[in-house]
């Protein structure tokens, strides 16, 4: 431990998560992620929202009962039904909270609630005071906050404290705010309300404009001590903050953002493969941390670098996010080192001019079909003829004798090759009868390699 602040995770990727488009999730669903989340190290797991439905309810009421470490929260908007639901699902809990929210922009009083500012004040305290007599861990959320007339939110805040809020989140309900601007309204809060020393100042970022990470570490910046953020940034609309990309770069970064969490790095894969799978929401390619192409290296410098040290293009490494390894990508921006180690995880070790023979063929063909497979590679090296490596092909027999449509898959040994640099997916390859026929051009030269991916 150092003597670094320490940031509250609180993870809604039960609640707001599950709001967004086809992440719904059954109570038996929820419960095994929320032992997942546990593993992770989140210290609040907001659960759901009890009144919203009998399942919500079921659910919390489960995952109060059987994940006892971290603080399990129920979500609730102030009034006395919804508090009281609240309560009884998550009061089983060894750490219950109630999240009770009230709209305070005057967009959302006059058109949502139909209620003026002085009755939003009052209950809002109202609803605190109330769910105060059930349970002493209390959080307030001011929904809209970031479009709330300033002075009236410190009135709100204020007030709410007053009344036994021991967190006030602040949420940027719309994704509308910019990083200093966020920044500057929570400084504004710490400076101008009265009590908000002895509370808990929260994050709640949606990602509308891409910016739920940057207006949540500015937040942090400013004094916020909670962090509400998603597995894999799920959520209404755009999404939320996601966890991964938080705790990584308080981890990656911390030279810049001196702050800790108690989240599991190694954890953070299995979390989010755990989501995708349960709501049949893949996550995007290309996602920060957690996509599948987030530590794939295609260019041929890239992976070369990469090969004699990955501290060349990574700044963090998949281990240390739960990913078993990087994977290197064969398409037309390879290298023939990448190429080579590839064909010796497949059992093929090449000479230099077998080598340059192969990989003049390997680039036409990923010119034509963008990612390169084993099976591709296995044609390739087949038809090329250079088998002086004599690989040991055996095991390929049967396979190809029931042809190529209905060719198991066959799965790899792992190399100490392999283990070092390939794919973390196993090196599962389908052979494949035809091998697709290249013309042989003999243009390209070694130079070639490198023109990619400076
Ligand atoms: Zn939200």
């Amino acid at each position: 431990m150092t003597d670094r602040p320490q940031i509250t995770i609180f993870d809604t990727t039960l609640r707001d998560g599950e709001q967004s488009p086809g992440c719904s999730m059954n109570v038996q669903e929820k419960l095994r992620l929320a032992r997942q989340l546990d593993r992770l190290g989140v210290d609040v797991i907001e659960a759901g929202f009890p009144i919203a439905s009998d399942g919500d309810f079921e659910a919390v009421q489960k995952i109060a009962a059987n994940v006892r470490r971290p603080i399990i929260a129920g979500l609730a908007r102030a009034c006395t039904p919804d508090i009281d639901r609240a309560w009884a699902a998550v009061k089983s809990a060894a750490h219950p909270r109630i999240h009770v929210f009230l709209a305070t922009s005057d967009i959302h009083l006059k058109y949502k609630l139909r209620i003026t500012r002085e009755q939003c004040l009052a209950q809002a305290e109202a609803a605190v005071r109330h769910a105060k007599s059930l349970c002493a861990d209390i959080q307030f959320s001011p929904e809209d906050a970031t479009r709330t007339d300033i002075p009236f939110l410190c009135n709100v805040v204020e007030a709410v404290i007053a009344a036994g809020a021991t967190t006030v989140n602040i949420p940027d309900t719309v994704g509308y705010s910019m990083p200093e601007e966020y920044g500057q309204l929570i400084r504004t809060l710490r400076e101008n309300v009265a009590g908000i020393e002895n509370v808990t100042i929260s994050t709640h970022c949606h990602n509308d404009l891409g910016l739920a990470v940057a207006n949540s570490l500015a937040g942090v910046q400013n004094g916020a001590r909670q962090v509400e953020c998603t597995v894999n940034g799920i959520g209404e609309r755009a999404g939320n903050a996601s966890l991964e990309e938080i705790a990584m770069t308080m981890r990656v970064r911390a030279d810049h953002y001196p702050y800790q969490t108690a989240i599991a790095g190694e954890q953070i894969f299995a979390s989010s493969q755990m989501l995708a799978e349960i709501t049949g929401v893949p996550v995007q390619p290309n996602k920060a941390i957690t996509g599948r192409n987030a530590f794939a290296h295609e260019a041929g410098i890239h992976q070369d670098g990469m090969l004699k040290n990955p501290l060349t293009y990574e700044i963090m490494t998949p281990q240390s996010v739960g990913v078993p390894d990087s994977r290197l990508v064969l398409g037309k921006h390879s290298g023939r080192h990448a190429l080579a180690l590839r064909c010796e995880q497949l059992g093929h070790k090449f000479e230099r001019r077998e080598l340059d023979e192969l990989y003049r063929k390997f680039v036409i063909l990923a010119d034509r079909i963008k990612r390169v497979q084993d099976n591709h590679l296995i044609g390739l090296i087949q038809d090329a003829g250079t088998m002086t490596s004599s690989p040991d092909l055996s095991h390929f027999a049967a396979a190809r004798k029931i042809g190529p449509r209905s060719a198991p898959m066959m799965n790899f040994p792992r190399t100490a090759a392999a283990a070092a640099a390939a794919a973390h997916e196993s090196v599962s390859i389908q052979i494949a009868q035809s091998s697709v026929a290249i013309p042989f051009p003999d243009k390209r030269a070694d130079h070639e390699d490198y023109l990619w991916g400076v």
